[in-house]
């Protein structure tokens, strides 16, 4: 195996020196390569023992049987799945490959079993933000004019003292963008109640948009589910000042006429219209959160003013004046962003982010709070503000990254699904070869074969540490592979 030729084992412990030894000499070191090569050498892989029997639906017979006890070590290996870049770096970044194929089917279709057509329907790329909650300092967006932080002619200050000025250009990763002008002035009681109650907005916005269209068409919310239905993708992301926004594309198809699950609208409706549509329904929602405490009220939510509501169509070029943006642009843009995490946002809780330390501890004095307002033992009276003091890791989100609805394109759970499919023919094809169209086509139900699982949880992680070396750097080496392959336009 060259892979583990080129391998960089300088930084390692005698112990696990010992344990990679003993693995690359053993006689199923293939075997065990190719489990290592079929998770994609995960990180933290889940170990399972037992068996898999394919059973044909109709004749009930065992068409094959697979078993943990032929593996290395007896064990299978499954991936960990995780979608956090610092967690797994593997598992994250087929993630954000499976988010991107998904997506993109879903804007421009052609692919996993979506058509084309697609494209041609109404659809919007909306981003929806909070409200803010006290000036902070804002790094340069890409493709915005405005490049000064916050330029203020005649000297602004606040009631602290404080400039609220600032002349200086900020780059993406400026440690200073995010960070607020006067933290006494930030509210960050209401930024964190904002933050707990997104998803909640979110599903308001969900329920608003179908309503406003059936208002719009004259017609009831049944009669407009004849005509037109509203099929969405979101994912959730901090910006730097700690606190999330969501994009969301918003498209319209008809209902599903047989077998096509993807026809157009039953009625002449545009992107612009929709678009409209969408900043109308996102400034509607509003809720009014429960009291934390008598000495935190809470005051009415709603999402900010800048609402952006961009038509996507194939036509957009990069720089289109109407503000249109191309289909493909879409998928890419999301799918970067749904890998990230709170933990990404303050790698290594440097003091210069003093900012999100703050959000944390305010997360932490509210679920107090909320603890006493909401005494135990009181069913009637459930905490809204429970688990807040657990998602303190995520600065008070615990709302989905990535979702969609069920008809906006295939599943990530077909996409692995078909990935280990793929992963085993090309095991049993002599020349390596796999009809990849052939498996596509899989994307769609099969149900003349039964799978039927025996399998027991073990654990997590390799067996040893020197597993877990071996697997991390030839993880490491794909990914630098595949990254030298794309810079230079392989496949
Ligand atoms: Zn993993
Ligand atoms: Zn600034
Ligand atoms: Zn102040």
């Amino acid at each position: 195996m060259n892979e583990v030729a080129e391998l960089d084992l300088s930084r390692i412990t005698p112990d696990e020196e010992r344990q990679i030894l003993s693995r690359l000499l053993r006689d199923d070191f293939d075997a065990w390569a190719d489990q290592a090569v079929r998770v994609g050498h995960c990180a933290h892989p889940i170990r399972l023992t037992g068996e898999q029997h394919t059973v044909e639906a109709v004749t009930g017979s065992v068409a094959s049987t697979f078993a943990s006890a032929s593996l290395p070590d007896e064990v299978l290996y499954v991936r960990c799945n995780n979608r956090r870049a610092s967690w797994c770096p593997s598992c994250s970044s087929t993630y954000q490959a499976d988010m991107w194929h998904l997506l993109k089917a879903g804007v421009a279709g052609g692919d996993k079993g979506v058509p084309e057509t697609v494209s041609s329907h109404p659809m919007v790329f909306a981003t929806l933000t909070a409200p803010s909650f006290g000036a902070v300092h804002a790094s340069k967006k890409p493709g915005s004019k405005s490049l000064r932080c916050r330029p203020r002619t005649r000297g602004e200050v606040c009631r602290h003292g404080k400039s609220l000025s600032c002349m200086d250009i900020h780059a993406e990763h400026d440690p200073v963008a995010g960070e607020p002008f006067c933290a006494d002035c930030y509210d960050y009681e209401a930024h964190v109640i904002w933050q707990w109650w997104a998803p909640e907005l979110w599903r308001r916005f969900t329920i608003a948009l179908p309503r406003l269209i059936a208002k719009c068409l004259g017609v009831t919310q049944k009669q407009a589910r004849r005509l037109v239905r509203v099929s969405f993708a979101k994912v959730a992301e901090y910006q730097v000042r700690g606190v999330v926004h969501f994009h969301a594309i918003r498209r319209l198809a008809g209902p599903p006429i047989d077998e096509n699950l993807y026809p157009a609208p039953l009625v002449e409706v545009d992107s612009t219209w929709l678009g409209d549509l969408t900043r109308d329904a996102v400034t509607s929602v509003e809720f009014q959160p429960p009291q934390v405490s008598h000495a935190a009220p809470g005051a009415l939510l709603r999402f900010g003013t800048q609402v952006e509501a961009r038509p996507v169509h194939r036509r957009a070029g990069r720089d289109d004046l109407s503000g249109a943006i191309h289909p493909e642009t879409v998928a890419a843009y999301i799918a970067k962003y749904s890998t990230k995490s709170a933990t990404d946002l303050d790698p290594g809780a440097r003091p210069t982010k003093r900012h999100l330390a703050r959000i944390r501890s305010t997360v932490f004095r509210l679920s107090e709070l909320a603890d006493h307002t909401y005494p135990p033992g009181l069913p009637e009276l459930p905490n809204p503000y429970w688990l807040l003091g657990k998602w303190a890791h995520m600065l008070g989100f615990r709302g989905h990254f990535a979702s969609k609805s069920r008809r906006y394109s295939t599943t990530l759970g077909r996409l692995r699904s078909a990935r280990r499919r793929f992963e085993r023919a090309k095991a049993f094809s002599p020349d390596g070869v796999v009809d990849v169209a052939a498996l596509d086509r899989e994307l769609v139900d099969d149900d003349t074969t039964l799978v039927i699982n025996h399998w027991r949880f073990v654990g997590t992680g390799w067996i040893t540490a020197g597993d877990a070396v071996l697997a991390a750097e030839a993880s490491a080496k794909t990914r630098e592979y595949d990254a030298s392959k794309r810079a230079h336009g392989m496949p």
